[in-house]
């Protein structure tokens, strides 16, 4: 079935994402012993349709040179098997450079891409907005994961684009 995955730096809130979208219903899979974060899947359910969820876990693009690395060496079979992407940022901090590069990476995926801005509980979110049009992405939902602003919006959007092909509403 369509599997959409959860991208984006430390701390701007993918967990609490995950967790709010699966509920309990997740499974940690590692096949690279060693790797401090495997990715975890778990079942989202939304107007009648079950995707898969993947956390690609900590992608930490500081150093340029390590981008590609991190990118393909953690989440590169998360992405690949991805139907649809969604970039978390942190609304509260100013646009680094390094979200700039991952958002620039994951749109070369040419896969639909979203950009969660989350925390919006505590921001407005025009500046961080009107940085990421200027690089291309224009599927911008403010969220709050904590406390839940905008989630139904999201998976709106999300699920808009997701292959369920024929398979019928549960
Ligand atoms: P991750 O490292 O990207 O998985 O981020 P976490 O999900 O662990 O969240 C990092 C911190 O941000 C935690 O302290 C969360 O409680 C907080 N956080 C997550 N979502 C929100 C939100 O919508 N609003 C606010 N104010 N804090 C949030």
């Amino acid at each position: 079935g369509p599997v959409f995955a959860i991208v984006g730096r430390p701390n701007v809130g993918k967990s609490t994402l995950f967790n709010r979208l699966t509920g309990s219903r997740r499974s940690i899979v590692g096949d690279e012993p060693g790797i401090t974060r495997d990715r975890i899947y778990g079942e989202v359910r939304w107007n009648g349709h079950t995707a898969r969820l993947v956390d690609t876990g900590g992608i930490v693009p500081d150093d340029e040179a390590l981008i590609p690395s991190e990118i393909f060496r953690q989440a590169r079979v998360a992405l690949e098997e991805a139907n649809a992407i969604v970039m978390v940022v942190d609304g509260r901090t100013e646009l680094a450079a390094p979200d700039i590069d991952l958002a620039r990476l994951l749109l070369k995926t040419g896969k639909p891409l979203f950009l969660a801005v989350n925390k919006i509980d505590t921001v407005a979110l025009d500046a961080t907005a009107e940085n990421f049009r200027r690089i291309g992405i224009h599927n911008l939902v403010p969220i709050s994961a904590e406390h839940g602003h905008n989630i139904g919006d999201l998976l709106d959007e999300v699920f808009a684009v997701l292959p369920f092909g024929n398979e019928e509403a549960e």
